[in-house]
């Protein structure tokens, strides 16, 4: 079998990158083995503002409405909804918190998102005694229903096969590449923390942190807006929260842990006032990077050799917009920002 592209790994950015092949009528085929779950446990909220310093993301602002069109746009193709606005207030824990986000609102890059209303805390369910800050224009994707609807459409179409890809089998041609019976022109790595066992792309240095998110259910917590505290609480409907995330640099494993969980729950206790139950707990291993700029690119030596990697904590805005900047540098040698291109390592 001919094709153009070989791509491995289906989470979010396996899936910005198979919409641009799909938008320029490319063939191609997926591995897919279920080893990291990133994208499926991600919370999905897309934000441009960095909470803890009132600063703006890098780029946020231009990587928001390319995602916003993105996601839409496979909404309306799928008839289903996977954005969903939720406002986000941030607990002040202090005056002199409430001084600096009333600076922050000032900055040209910020204050189309940040309120400069004091919002104070009405609810007795919520430990806010200095009121809250309101982000504007924020929500959150079903990462996980995307990723569902997306790949059982690929799995119908024989396009995306649940196997291991193994790297050993894998022959580089010339200018092309064979791996078992398919020839393809490019390979395009997407495995997120599944980078490490990759020994074309191994050397880029990922600096994975792990995190934890429980599921509550709290009946008489009844908020509609994302509580953004030492940890967030974010509402799914149905008395239902999400509750994460921890950040652990040193524990490599998906499994959820009592260390997590207690964690967890000492944040959130510190936060909200109400009775819950605990009725999931998941952990995935975010791709962070050690300067916190994806890893995008072709390899040094193999030319049809590509990878979409280090989305780290915010793949929902930043997958589309570097899939598309690799899809043109790969067939249009349109060159990379330098700050994403692996060219820097
Ligand atoms: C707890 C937590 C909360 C998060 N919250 C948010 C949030 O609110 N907003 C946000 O934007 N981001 C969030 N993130 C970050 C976001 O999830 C990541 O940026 C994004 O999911 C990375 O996507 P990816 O496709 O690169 O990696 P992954 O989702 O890990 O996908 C890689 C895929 O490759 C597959 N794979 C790997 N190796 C192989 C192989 N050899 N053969 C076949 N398949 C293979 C894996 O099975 C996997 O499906 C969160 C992450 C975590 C862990």
């Amino acid at each position: 079998m001919d094709i153009d592209y070989i791509i491995v790994g289906f989470g979010l950015a396996g899936l910005a990158f198979v919409e641009e092949l799909e938008k320029k009528g490319k063939t191609y085929i997926i591995f897919e083995n279920e080893s990291q779950n990133s994208s499926k446990v991600a919370a999905g909220m897309y934000n441009p503002v960095v909470l803890k310093r009132f600063t703006p993301v890098w780029n946020g602002n231009e990587q928001l409405k390319v995602a916003l069109a993105f996601f839409k746009e496979i909404e309306k193709r799928h008839n289903r909804t996977y954005l969903y606005d939720v406002p986000i207030y941030r607990v002040f824990k202090s005056i002199e918190e409430q001084n600096n986000w009333f600076a922050a609102c000032d900055k040209p890059k910020l204050a189309a998102y940040m309120s400069t209303t004091l919002i104070p805390n009405n609810k007795k369910e919520v430990l806010a005694p200095f009121g809250f800050g309101e982000l504007l224009h924020t929500g959150r994707l079903d990462v996980n229903s995307l990723l569902y609807n997306y790949q059982k459409k690929l799995i119908l179409k024989n396009k995306l096969i649940k196997e291991t890809f193994n790297y050993a089998t894998l022959e580089i041609l010339e200018t092309s590449v064979r791996y078992k019976n398919v020839n393809a022109r490019h390979l395009v790595f997407c495995e997120g923390f599944g980078l490490k066992d990759n020994p074309f792309f191994n050397y880029l240095p990922m600096n994975e942190a792990k995190g934890e998110l429980i599921t509550i259910h709290a009946p008489s917590l009844k908020v509609e807006y994302l509580i953004k505290a030492a940890l967030f609480v974010l509402p799914l409907g149905n008395d239902l929260y999400k509750v994460g995330a921890t950040f652990n640099w040193k524990d490599k494993t998906q499994k959820p842990t009592e260390k997590g969980r207690e964690e967890l729950i000492k944040k959130l206790e510190a936060t909200i006032n109400t009775t819950y139950k605990i009725v999931d707990h998941v952990a995935g291993i975010r791709p962070t990077v050690k300067d916190r700029r994806p890893l995008i690119g072709i390899h040094p030596k193999y030319k049809q050799l590509a990878i979409l990697n280090g989305l780290g904590t915010r793949g929902v805005m930043i997958a589309p917009t570097v899939a598309k900047q690799l899809y043109a540098n790969i067939e249009n040698k349109v060159p990379l920002h330098k700050e994403i291109d692996i060219k820097r390592f």
